[in-house]
């Protein structure tokens, strides 16, 4: 696993927004951050799974989270206006997102692949996170050490069969966070990185792997070091970087 460990209150005073936050990594992310004094802003289709979350945080007595009901396959430019609006009333600045939302699709040939379901996985995985960064670039801006993350894939860089759209989508998104990171750097302080998780115990990986035993992957929080790290004021100057969450060692 990757190894580092953020000092307790590594991320008081910081607002991060975490897309997919209502289960699985997303979940386990936006947990931690409130572990560490960030202020979450839980982004999700599902406002029963988000209102869970909320739940546990403040339960826990973390700093209140907000929740954002939004549904990425529907979300028009407009509504990602409107988001950085409300949030920039609401909190002035953003010093995280993280990009970490996404569908499978189908396991299935090119030669059979539904071209509606092609789309919408473009649309979760790949045109929201564009959308929603490009709205949200200012919020970030204002924050003196932002830090945007890209969630991959193994996929997102190796073609393997019957992954479609999502290892498609993946490739698109390296590539996504890659150009971003290079028009950013030497004009802004915002540091932007890519993130692949590794074989990890979700829905999505239940969902890929139907015939593999759970408990043989990581649970979503055994993950979070590198999630932490690129969060933290320890990532500053790191940019356009990928980590594979389940490395063998960090950077240290
Ligand atoms: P899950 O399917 O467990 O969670 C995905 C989250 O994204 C859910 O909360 C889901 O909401 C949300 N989501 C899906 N569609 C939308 C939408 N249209 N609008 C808003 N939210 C949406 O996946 P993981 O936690 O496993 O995956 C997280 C990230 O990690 C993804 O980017 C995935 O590609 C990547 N990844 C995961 C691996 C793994 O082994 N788990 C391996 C490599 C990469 P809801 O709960 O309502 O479905």
């Amino acid at each position: 696993m990757f190894d580092y460990q953020a000092p307790p209150q590594a991320l008081a005073k910081r607002t991060i927004l975490v897309t997919g936050a209502g289960d699985g990594i997303g979940r386990a992310a936006a947990i931690c951050f409130a572990t560490l004094g960030a202020t979450v802003i839980l982004v999700g289709r599902s406002t029963e799974k988000l209102e869970a979350v909320y739940d546990d945080i403040v339960e826990r007595n973390l700093p209140t989270p907000a929740i954002y009901p939004c549904d990425l396959s529907r979300s028009k430019e407009e509504d990602y206006s409107e988001m950085a609006t409300i949030l920039e009333n609401e909190f002035g600045k953003l010093d995280g997102l993280l990009h970490n939302a996404s569908i499978l699709g189908e396991r299935t040939p090119i030669s059979q692949y539904e071209a509606s379901t092609w789309d919408n996985v473009m649309q979760v995985n790949v045109n929201a996170a564009f959308m929603m960064t490009q709205a949200l670039l200012p919020l970030l801006e204002a924050s003196k050490d932002a830090s945007i993350v890209f969630t991959s894939s193994g996929v997102g860089t190796q073609g393997k069969a019957y992954w479609g759209a999502y290892s498609v989508s993946k490739f698109a998104t390296e590539g996504m966070a890659q150009i971003l990171a290079a028009e950013l750097e030497n004009i802004s302080s915002i540091r932007v990185n890519i993130i692949n998780p590794g074989a990890t115990r979700t829905n999505m990986r239940a969902k890929a792997y139907p015939g593999e035993d759970p408990v043989s992957n990581p649970t979503p929080e055994d993950i979070m070091p590198v999630y932490q790290y690129l969060m933290g004021p320890d990532s500053q100057g790191t940019t356009g970087q990928r980590f594979d969450a389940q490395a063998l060692s960090g950077p240290f």
